[in-house]
């Protein structure tokens, strides 16, 4: 690559429509022809000057100067890579609520994958379906599916910014078939969550997750996950996990998830590994340590991260997962009972000790009546209202039936650029959809369901130079296509879907940010999804193409 012709400020692609005849010499012109950037193709290699021509939905000529096409694409100066995967996405439902997805699509991700942390769209029961039915009426969105798997086939009728593709979360499953408590499932329960994951995995899902620090899903223990992970045996997906424990315990929970995999014979992807709280931080080398011995024997394990040193979860989530077995109500009554509220107080303490302070805990979501707490360091706020912290986060819980969310600040940026940039990582976003404006503009997000593939391409590959380019582009490319199995995506080859992003590596960055999450990219002009323009110089043109998408099981 030629650094020099990125120094040019390029921001633009220019977009010329010609008239031209349907045959070039015998050979069929292109619908489309993105001409002159420096092409990576996703599998690593390093980017060269070539035209990139698309017919219908797929890419069908890579070459110098191809002929002219109905419609061209001046992208000289920019960097053109296979639209970009998040393999651990939590766009879910919020696709169907704006179907613009703008905080996803700008950042040139054009295909989700949802169903994360053991938390898939159902399986659901009649009365979790009208529930979730009623709630998404109010939001103007008709749910008519189920499963994971039907709401694919939504995907495909809806047509959002972009592609989507799912897990089946165990979460879900232990859900419906043995309900929230904190107990084993019997075999027949375990028979019946087999036959369901089974179903889904036909079905077009791409694997089965875990989110094990969450109920009900941790509920399950490694047996039980290794019986349910068999059902992947022979077709190549993953078991896609997030650990049971990210700090003080982070090492038992990597051998957990390697056990996993080991046992029911399957490929395992760790979600978002990380070691929280300043005394874990050198167990990043250690984790990565058993990752690599692990590989060393032939487990075909890898893992994924957000580009940030803050995570985001629920608030009740500073509390062990046993004391929030039974719901959200059995959990509220244990803060306040005389039996249980000084073990509930000495588990949060230690926990946010274990971040570093009270201010490394930040409010992001309530309802309207706590609405003064969002995007506010929890010390902070206690300080300001003269209360002790502690009783705050309770007042909060209750008054929120629970459900507030938060991020918590506790890792280390020397640990996130080394598992970004090894060859075993993947970039995620762990992120949600968002937009600065409607529904989706609610509350103070974390950041990276706006910034994570920029901040990738801009802080960590040209700031610190944590990686190359190409290597970046590989890892939410080719790489997470190859893990879960997806052909013909996340590469530029004649043939695959014409999923593309342009952007200049001079500029291009994130913007959103703790304070003001709510904002949009820098340096990305052009995404195409399934051969259709979505963002054009920077804005969205209002087309819409993406799909369901289903994975192409081994054998
Ligand atoms: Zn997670």
């Amino acid at each position: 690559m030629k650094r020099r012709t990125f120094i040019r400020t390029s921001t633009a692609a220019a977009i010329t429509t010609v008239v031209a005849p349907q045959f070039v010499q015998g050979q069929r012109r292109a619908d489309l022809v993105l001409r002159g950037a420096t092409v990576f193709d996703g599998t690593g290699a390093p980017g060269r000057e070539v035209d990139v021509g698309v017919s219908g939905d797929a890419i069908s000529q890579i070459g110098p100067d191809l002929p002219s096409a109905s419609l061209e694409v001046d992208v000289r100066g920019l960097a053109l890579a296979p639209g970009f995967i998040d393999i651990h996405s939590h766009a879910d439902l919020s696709l169907l609520v704006n179907r613009n997805a703008e905080s996803r699509i700008r950042q040139g991700v054009t295909l989700e994958v949802v169903g994360q942390d053991g938390g898939s769209i159902g399986p659901w029961s009649d009365a979790q379906f009208e529930a979730i039915r009623d709630r998404y009426r109010g939001r103007g969105v008709e749910i008519d599916f189920r499963d994971p798997a039907s709401f694919i086939d939504r995907i495909d009728r809806e047509r959002p910014a972009v592609n989507v593709a799912s897990m089946v979360g165990n979460g879900a499953l232990r859900g419906l078939v043995v309900g929230s408590e904190d107990r084993p499932a019997t075999a027949d329960e375990l028979a019946r969550m087999k036959r369901l994951l089974r179903d889904q995995i036909e079905r077009g899902c791409v694997g089965l997750s875990s989110g094990l620090e969450y109920t009900p899903s941790g509920f399950a223990d490694a047996a039980e996950l290794v019986e349910l992970a068999s059902v992947l045996r022979g077709t190549g997906y993953p078991y896609a996990s997030h650990m049971r424990n990210e700090d003080d315990r982070l090492l038992g929970a990597v051998e957990e998830a390697l056990h996993v995999g080991r046992m029911a014979r399957v490929p395992i992807q760790i979600s978002h590994l990380k070691a929280q709280g300043r005394r874990n931080y050198w167990k990043a080398d250690a984790a990565l340590d058993l990752i690599e011995r692990a590989r060393a024997d032939g487990v075909d394990v890898h893992f994924d991260r957000y580009p940030y040193t803050a995570y985001a979860t629920g608030l009740s989530n500073l509390f062990p997962s046993s004391y929030r077995a039974g719901g959200s109500e059995a959990f509220l009554a244990r803060l306040r009972d005389p039996e249980s509220a000084a073990r509930l107080e000495r588990a949060c303490r230690d926990k946010v000790a274990l971040l570093g302070d009270w201010n490394s805990v930040q409010i992001t979501s309530t309802n309207d009546g706590t609405a003064w707490a969002r995007g506010r360091l929890m010390g902070d706020l206690a300080r300001q209202r003269s209360i002790d912290p502690y009783e705050l986060t309770v007042q909060l819980l209750e008054a929120n039936g629970g459900s507030v969310g938060m991020i918590g600040h506790g890792m280390s940026e020397e640990n996130t650029a080394k598992i970004l940039a090894h060859p075993l990582g993947m970039l995620c976003s762990d992120g949600g959809s968002y937009a600065p404006y409607g529904p989706l503009s609610m509350g103070s997000p974390h950041p990276r369901g706006y910034g994570s593939f920029p901040r990738l391409l801009g802080h960590y590959v040209r700031d610190i130079g944590a990686l190359t380019l190409e290597s970046a582009i590989h890892k939410v490319t080719q790489m997470p296509a190859r893990k879960l199995r997806l052909p013909g995506r996340g590469v530029i080859e004649v043939g695959a879907a014409a999923d593309l992003v342009a952007f200049d590596p001079s500029t291009v960055a994130d913007q959103a940010t703790f304070e003001s999450p709510h904002q949009y990219p820098l340096g990305i002009p052009l995404v195409v999804v399934n051969g259709v323009v979505t963002i054009r110089d920077g804005e969205q043109t209002g087309d819409l193409a993406g799909r369901g998408v289903r994975g192409r099981p081994a054998g």
